[in-house]
């Protein structure tokens, strides 16, 4: 199937060197070959962005959509050939401020795609502007004298979207997010996986440093259940001294592909439309 090799282009990244960016593509790379995914099976949808530059570096199918709208077109393609594996990549200012309604949107659907979002808590891209999830009080180019609004809470509002799994990751341990992509792709239902990324050439407050001294893994208590929508929502709001990263919630129930019977057999780009005769609609719209 396919290597770590094979999914690696000879276009080398222009991400600022030490970037969280890198410790995604690599985990995203290593989800595909431990799933043992054939390339040709998977597509790559991005938004606008330091992220989404992230399909140019990886050897599979790609679209670089516009901004905020990579849950569109994720969902378009997945309903177009569901037996393909989509995999949408954005930031925070791309899926949580400008694609919010998307967002809100493709989650309670339950579209069968898994969301990556590189969370690093500005617009990198524009050199250092307050993002959605930017902490309150935070000083950068638009706000010069600290932000005043509180961040939005991804972790809550997926949980209040009914998603149907909702995970965070770090972006520095990759082999723990290697293992939270590995879920979502495997998860039957839309899969959000927030992850925590640090932007070192604008965001000095949440650093790599930042995070190794606050994350810790829900797995490792072992009183945590991630099929509790109560107990997750509680973990959700936990940011400060202590912040929580792995599988906040996860359900079974049916994908939006599920409920179509048009295409339960046949993807809809297999289904032959040469004999279907839409005359008489043409002749009522006329
Ligand atoms: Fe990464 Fe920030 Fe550089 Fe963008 S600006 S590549 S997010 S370090």
């Amino acid at each position: 199937m396919t290597s770590f090799e094979e999914l690696t282009t000879q276009e080398k990244p222009t991400w600022c060197p030490g970037c969280g960016n890198f410790g995604i593509l690599t985990a995203l790379k290593n989800a595909i070959v431990e799933l043992n995914l054939p390339k040709h099976e998977v597509v790559i949808v991005a938004g606008i962005g330091c992220s989404g530059h992230l399909p140019q570096w990886i050897n599979t199918f790609a679209f670089h959509s516009l901004h905020g709208r990579a849950l569109p077109v994720a969902q378009a393609i997945k309903l177009a050939n569901h037996k393909l594996k989509v995999i949408a990549v954005g930031g925070d200012g791309d899926g949580y401020g400008i694609g919010t309604a998307h967002f809100i949107h493709a989650m309670r659907r339950n579209v069968n795609i898994t969301y990556i979002v590189h969370n690093n808590q500005i617009y990198g891209l524009t050199t250092g502007q307050a993002s959605p999830t930017s902490e309150k009080g935070f000083k950068s180019k638009s706000t010069p004298h600290g932000l005043i609004e509180p961040p939005v809470n991804p972790i809550a509002l997926a949980l209040a979207s009914d998603c149907s799994f909702v995970a965070r990751g770090f972006a520095g341990d990759v082999k723990h997010l290697t293992h939270l992509i590995v879920q979502g792709i495997q998860h039957k239902g839309f899969a959000l996986i927030d992850v925590l990324q640090p932007c070192i050439s604008f965001n000095y407050l949440n650093t790599y440093e930042y995070f190794m001294k606050r994350v810790y893994k829900l797995e490792e208590d072992n009183s945590y259940n991630f099929t509790n929508k109560r107990l997750a929502f509680e973990k959700a709001f936990e940011w400060g001294e202590k912040i929580p990263i792995g599988l906040f919630y996860k359900e079974e129930r049916k994908t939006y592909e599920d409920e179509l019977p048009q295409i339960a057999e046949i993807p809809l780009v297999k289904q032959n439309i040469n004999e279907i005769d839409i005359s008489s609609l043409i002749e009522e719209m006329c």
